[in-house]
């Protein structure tokens, strides 16, 4: 009978293992070993890469319904294309700092690289239930943009924003 899931069994992962060892997980066929931390073009080692787990609005509205698709979305690439749009990291700056934007800026400099390309957005606006939640039922204000956009100038990245 057909399974329309894949079963995750202990061979499975063991055989996932063996892949990344001389990694050609993809069609790049890098060969290094992502187990050891070796980076081949997707820029991924030895861990994914979580970049951020959200409600997703931005998707056909089946996906989206009310409440937003789940989405997780991964840090690397193995495409390289030359009309990359998320070629830059980007941050949406939120009301009252609660996304944490200058401990952003540092975890990118420090972790990543401060010759990263950060994309500063400013376009939040509160939808669905955020009158329920004050904190977040407001636009951000021109000052709370100009406080992280300096503050990523002063640490070195590069902004695109
Ligand atoms: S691009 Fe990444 S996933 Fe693909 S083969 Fe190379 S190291 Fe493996």
């Amino acid at each position: 009978m057909y399974k329309g899931y894949c079963e995750i069994t202990p061979k499975t992962i063991k055989r996932a293992y063996n892949i990344l060892e001389s990694c050609e997980l993809c069609p790049r066929v890098c060969g290094v070993n992502r187990l050891n931390d070796e980076k081949g073009i997707c820029g991924i080692g030895s861990r994914a890469i979580v970049s951020s787990v959200t409600p997703h609005f931005g998707e056909e509205s089946v996906l989206v319904g009310n409440g937003g698709s789940g989405t997780i979305f991964f840090a690397g690439c193995n495409l390289g294309c030359v009309f990359c749009q998320n070629y830059d990291i980007r941050h949406l700056i939120m009301p009252n700092n609660i996304a944490g934007s200058k401990d952003i800026v540092d975890f990118i400099v420090n972790d990543i690289s401060e010759n990263t390309f950060i994309n500063i957005m400013d376009q939040y606006r509160p939808t669905f239930k955020a009158h329920n939640y004050p904190e977040t039922n407001r636009h951000i204000t021109h000052e709370e943009f100009h406080n992280v956009y300096v503050y990523a100038k002063k640490r070195g990245l590069r902004l695109s924003a």
